[in-house]
């Protein structure tokens, strides 16, 4: 219990709040020994294994297939057939009933979900919980509405499904990414084999279970889990008519290569350095909020993370006073306590990367702050970290880190802060702080970026299109625009 102060004005302070443990119990968890491979509706047994742990203290949880090519292999059958014997020739209203289906029990087994979730990769139970499960749902939600009424989403065009999809994603968000790629890919009549990140690869096997209470036709969707191999067998393989992948940019151009002139459709939604611009009249207790959600929310390990934080120089020094303050608040521990802020970095070599990013930064000659916390001592972790005195040429201004840790910079007119802004080789999501309007506009009419937000900062919605320019990749998932990657046109 905390202390309390008089302030001699009657009212009562605590003098220091310390927060008591609220951890959300593992026992809506049941969690197997084992997995396998889901392929045709049953649970094939692979021939190799490897072991998924939780990052918090690097428990092992489980023993999970590695699908060789021959193993992929049968998945795409699996696809190909139930694609052909049924799925494709379904009418959507029948397809909808199944997302709907999908859709509600998510939301009945949430709990369950969140805590996975949090256990496989790190985040804290309070982002699975109240983000990355309810935002899933409410993508299979949003693309059952649409499964019957493709026609008139794309008047005489005549849409078709593509075929079979073959999906990779990774495992910042594991439930949320596969809820992009499948519910779109469904709604539109096709079948799909997916195989998640090799870390975060649990609350994809929980959705086979999910997938088989919604009675859907078996083969429809098929999961691999496995490492970068398994996903390079599903990108090669010849009966995959398309691609959608979530990624690194560099494992992104090697997928682009490899298609070329293979004709499979590809979309690729690869990383960020975003620019999170704060103007001198904007409400700056709600930038700070919207800065510190921006990079720290789910560790940094976010594609669209505002990395770059552009602030106008008039306003520098009590932005980051107020920022270092903030940050003294933050709760850095165990994912699954519902008070926690920053959870565990995601693995061994996502820790090591970010060390030596932030290495490279001392290096150069960027100040760093990291406000006093005690880290747990199993398991990966990194404080919340803040560099001042950045050069745009510096490694962390240029390069994703992927992890809790901002740069400031800053700049004096709107023209420099777009030039800025824009001088990096992604173009995936950017941030504009300011009370007027008419700046929100201008600025967004000119950064290259996919999505731009205004006086807010890591949103999302199923109705609205997410994707990038130039190194962050092609192709929009989420809305309308996200069903048209699986969709062929007569035309
Ligand atoms: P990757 O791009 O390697 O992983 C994304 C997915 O692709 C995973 O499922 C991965 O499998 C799979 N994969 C790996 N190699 C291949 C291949 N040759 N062909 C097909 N699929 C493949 O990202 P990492 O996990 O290695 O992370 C590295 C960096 O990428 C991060 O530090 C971060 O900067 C960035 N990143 C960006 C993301 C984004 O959303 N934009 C998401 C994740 C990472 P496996 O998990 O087994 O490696």
């Amino acid at each position: 219990m905390a202390e309390i102060d008089s302030t001699g004005d009657r009212t009562l302070v605590p003098a220091g709040w310390t927060y008591a443990p609220a951890p959300e119990s593992r026992e809506v968890v049941e969690l197997r020994g084992r997995y396998g491979l889901y392929v045709g509706g049953e649970w094939l047994e692979p021939s190799e294994t490897y072991e998924t742990i939780s990052p918090a203290n690097e428990e092992a949880l489980a023993a999970v297939g590695q699908a060789t090519p021959a193993e992929v292999g049968k998945a795409v059958a699996a696809a190909r057939d139930a694609f052909a014997n049924g799925w494709s020739a379904l009418p959507g209203s029948e397809r909808a009933k199944y997302l709907f289906r999908i859709a509600r029990l998510l939301q009945e087994r949430a709990r369950e979900f969140a805590v996975l979730e949090s256990l496989n990769g790190g985040k804290p139970i309070k982002e699975s919980r109240d983000v990355d499960i309810p935002l899933a749902a409410a993508h299979f939600f949003y693309y059952a509405g649409w499964a019957d009424k493709l026609e008139y989403a794309f008047p005489n065009r005549k849409p078709r499904p593509v075929g079979v999809a073959g999906q990779v994603i990774p495992w910042n968000f594991p439930l949320l990414m596969l809820a992009w790629k499948i519910a779109p890919a469904l709604a539109a009549g096709n079948t799909v084999v997916l195989k998640p990140a090799e870390t975060t690869p649990l609350t994809a096997l929980l959705f086979c279970d999910v997938i088989r209470q919604a009675e859907l036709p078996p083969g429809v969707v098929n999961i691999v889990t496995g490492d970068g191999r398994t996903g390079a067998a599903l990108v090669e393989h010849e009966g995959v008519d398309k691609i959608a992948f979530t990624g690194s940019t560099e494992v992104g151009k090697a997928i682009q290569r490899r298609l070329a002139g293979s004709g499979k459709k590809l979309t690729l939604e690869l990383g960020g350095k975003a620019a999170n611009i704060v103007f001198d009249d904007c409400a700056l207790d709600q930038a700070v909020e919207g800065i510190v959600n921006g990079i720290y929310f789910n560790q940094g390990h976010v594609c669209c993370a505002g990395s770059r934080l552009f602030v106008q120089e008039s306003i520098y020094e009590p932005v980051v006073d107020k920022l270092k303050r903030r940050l003294e608040t933050l709760r850095v521990g165990d994912p699954l306590d519902k008070n926690t802020d920053v959870g565990a970095i995601n693995s061994a070599m996502q820790l090591e990367k970010i060390r030596e990013l932030v290495d490279s930064g001392r290096e150069e000659g960027a100040e760093i702050y990291q406000p006093p916390c005690r880290l747990p001592e199993k398991g990966y972790w990194f404080a919340p970290t803040v560099f001042t005195n950045v050069a745009q040429s510096y490694r962390i201004a240029q390069e994703e880190i992927f992890g809790p840790v901002l740069s400031v910079l800053t700049f004096r007119t709107p023209d420099e802060a777009v030039e800025k802004a824009n001088n990096t080789p992604y173009g995936l999501s950017a941030g504009v702080w300011t009370e007027k309007g008419s700046r929100i506009l201008w600025m967004a009419q000119r950064l290259r970026a996919g999505v731009v937000w205004a006086n807010t900062y890591n949103r999302f919605d199923p109705t609205s299109p997410f994707g990038g320019y130039k190194e962050s990749g092609f192709g929009r998932e989420g809305g309308l625009h996200g069903l048209e990657p699986y969709l062929r046109f007569d035309e």
